[in-house]
């Protein structure tokens, strides 16, 4: 089903990663239940993310799938994998019933870091976005359908086609070696067949809004998707900060310190991830993609703050 970000009310997306142990599942299940209540347009599982193992993606995907109405987006990398491998990963989605991805170029696996030769045959994502589409234009061959209206005539048609989304780097992205590549490389897998992006996660609304602005004048035309991620702790802020080399946002860092209890230091990074979302949408973003750290109280809350989605009212509704 293909990921429609335009239809009202406002679209709403959550990442999820898969359980670190066997025993992480009934709770995952749990979450995944809570998040599907609220409608979201898809729920998206990482894949090797900061260095794991993509192991148990497939596991957590086809949960989404067989237990709730949401659709699944499978992110997948380049990290060390050759054309055949990779080919048969996304083949192995595909059969699974998996149509939607997220394709990135990867975290460097634990114990190697950024220097280190850690990609495989495929050096970026726009790589693995045309190996996506290919392959399914593969597995899916060509078929003949009636043109309407037209009796006798036929134009050749794709089968069921998949959805690839791609990262886009508000802040720039680290590694970048000028002010420009970050939004060349979001050019570059847009002209590879990515139909949306996804963002880092960013701590002040111009941030996402300028990024739009320079990368629809650069010729983006794809939605982007603001990545928001509630930080309810001095040690996340500090974790995320070192994963992402995003800017310290020093007043929400300050506001965070301030308190005592986990309870409170929740509220803030609630109350900071609301106004975020609110500003962003007021601002034109096509909808909120909420990292959601495998917590569903905390994005709900934010959702509900945000005046996005009476949580309140909500069922779990989408659980078949
Ligand atoms: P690309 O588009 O290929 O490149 C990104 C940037 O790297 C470019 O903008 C360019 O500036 C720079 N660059 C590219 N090639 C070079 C080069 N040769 N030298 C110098 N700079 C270069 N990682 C995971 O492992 N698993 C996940 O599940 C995952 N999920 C993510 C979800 C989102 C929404 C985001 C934003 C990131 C995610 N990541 C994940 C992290 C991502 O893999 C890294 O940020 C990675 O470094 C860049 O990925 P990309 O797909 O944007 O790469």
């Amino acid at each position: 089903m293909p990921i429609d970000l335009s239809t009202p009310p406002v679209p709403i997306s959550f990442e999820v990663y898969p359980p670190r142990t066997e025993a992480g599942w009934p709770v995952l299940h749990e979450t995944i239940r809570h998040l599907a209540s609220v409608d979201p347009r898809f729920i998206s599982v990482t894949y090797g993310a900061g260095g794991s193992t993509g192991g148990r993606s497939l596991e957590l995907l086809t949960h989404i799938l067989r237990e709730t109405t949401v659709e699944p987006l499978a992110h997948l990398t380049c990290v060390g994998n050759t054309w055949a491998g990779a080919n048969a990963l996304i083949r192995e989605f595909l059969d699974a019933g998996i149509t939607s991805f997220l394709a990135l170029r990867g975290d460097p696996p634990v114990g190697a870091t950024e220097d280190d030769a850690f990609l495989g045959d495929l050096e970026s994502a726009a790589q693995l976005v045309q190996l996506i589409d290919r392959v399914q234009a593969e597995r899916e061959p060509y078929i003949e359908a009636p043109i309407p209206g037209v009796p006798g005539a036929a134009r050749v048609d794709r089968r069921g086609d998949v959805d690839i989304a791609v990262a886009a780097f508000p802040n720039g992205h680290p590694r970048s070696r000028h002010a420009t590549e970050h939004i060349d490389a979001l050019l570059a897998k847009q002209a590879a067949g990515a139909t949306l992006a996804i963002t880092q996660l960013f701590f002040h609304a111009d941030d996402y809004l300028g990024f739009v602005q320079r990368a629809r004048e650069a010729g983006v035309t794809i939605p982007i998707l603001p990545g928001i991620m509630p930080i309810t702790s001095p040690a996340r802020l500090r974790r995320t900060l070192e994963l992402t080399e995003v800017a310290r946002p020093d007043a929400l860092a300050a506001a965070l310190e301030a308190e005592e209890s986990s309870e409170a230091r929740r509220a803030v990074g609630v109350a900071h991830a609301a106004e975020l979302a609110r500003e962003v949408l007021e601002g034109g973003a096509p909808g909120i993609h909420l990292y959601a750290f495998n917590n569903h109280e905390t994005v709900l809350a934010v959702l509900h703050d945000a005046g996005i989605v009476d949580v309140r009212a909500r069922m779990p509704s989408a659980v078949r």
